[in-house]
């Protein structure tokens, strides 16, 4: 999955490498340094990332000269240190159902990950409802219908422009009522003003408190990979307005800048939990670094 969803960034990579060792081997310089900068900022890495790797080619090989193998070698190392990370799959309630409160701007991904989390979880056995709760786009409202359809989940919809807040409160109703073990609830990506966003997501998140005090047990984000750094800068507005758990980042697939990830683990300081691979419900997998890193220079 991880190769799939890297090989426009792996492709491009492995060009840019190929011509950094025209040589058998090179001399670690600041040319050199230079150059390999240059090359790690194109996957969109971010300027810490970035300058992490360099200085540690810089501080283990300068003044040597060194083979291609050697120096990716460094790379990946460095690059899974900087993502390693806790095995963070979605964290279930101890009792009672788990609540799931999915983010992110329209047009990220976000119903499409949603599928995709329903279908995961079903196929390993739990019982789900979906909620509904991005009432100000009916077209929203409808793909998840479809989706629910599609995958046998339950869904919980509400009348169009009715508060995102009352179909969270439903549907962990029903999540509770029908013994069901996941609720998975959407929420509106409108982000005309801070204030807003902050007042919707408190507000789902406050009446699906009313029913259960310690939910949403977890808040997802969802990022589009082909924003890149654009796409981080998005983050912030989610994660000011509500405690996000952990990022989900799709259409990993549609981009060559997969190295968004390095910056989004620097610049955000939350999990990668899964990534996007492509439109189907079984085009995603739970992130891994290791896997990750060898994907990007496979
Ligand atoms: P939403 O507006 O955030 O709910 O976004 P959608 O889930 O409707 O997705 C927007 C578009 O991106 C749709 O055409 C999806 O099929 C597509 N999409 C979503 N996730 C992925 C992914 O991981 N890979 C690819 N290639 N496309 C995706």
């Amino acid at each position: 999955k991880f190769r799939s969803g890297l090989k426009k960034t792996a492709n491009i990579l492995k060009t840019d490498v190929r011509d950094l060792f025209k040589s058998e081997g090179r001399l670690i310089d600041d040319a050199f340094l230079d150059e390999m900068r240059a090359i790690l900022f194109k996957t969109d890495m971010g300027y810490d990332g970035v300058e992490k790797i360099v200085e540690e080619v810089a501080t283990k090989m300068r003044g040597r000269v060194v083979t291609l193998e050697e120096v990716v070698a460094t790379w990946k190392t460095k690059l899974t240190e900087l993502m390693s990370q806790d095995d963070s799959p979605i964290r279930f309630a101890k009792s009672g159902p788990t609540i799931i409160m999915v983010c992110g701007v329209n047009g990220a991904g976000k119903t499409t990950s949603i599928a995709k989390l329903a279908h995961l979880l079903k196929s390993q056995g739990k019982s789900i409802v979906l909620g509904a709760g991005d009432t100000f786009r009916a077209a929203a409202v409808e793909q998840l219908t479809i989706w629910s359809k599609r995958l046998g989940v339950n869904l919980v919809t509400g009348e169009q422009g009715a508060h995102p807040a009352s179909v969270a409160y439903r549907a962990v109703e029903e999540c509770i009522a029908t013994g069901a073990e996941v609720c998975i609830v959407d929420t509106a990506g409108r982000l005309q003003t801070q204030k807003n966003l902050m007042a919707e997501l408190t507000k789902i998140q406050q009446s699906i408190r009313k029913l259960i005090p310690e939910a949403p047990h977890e808040v997802l984000l969802v990022l589009d990979a082909t924003t890149g750094q654009n796409g981080i800068s998005q983050a912030s507005n989610f994660t000011e307005a509500v405690d996000c758990t952990g990022i989900i980042l799709a259409k990993l697939d549609g981009t060559a800048k997969g190295g968004v990830v390095v910056a989004i683990k620097q610049q955000v300081g939350l999990p990668v939990k899964y990534v996007g691979v492509g439109e189907q419900p079984e085009d995603w997998a739970l992130f891994n670094p290791v896997e990750f890193v060898n994907a990007l220079f496979a």
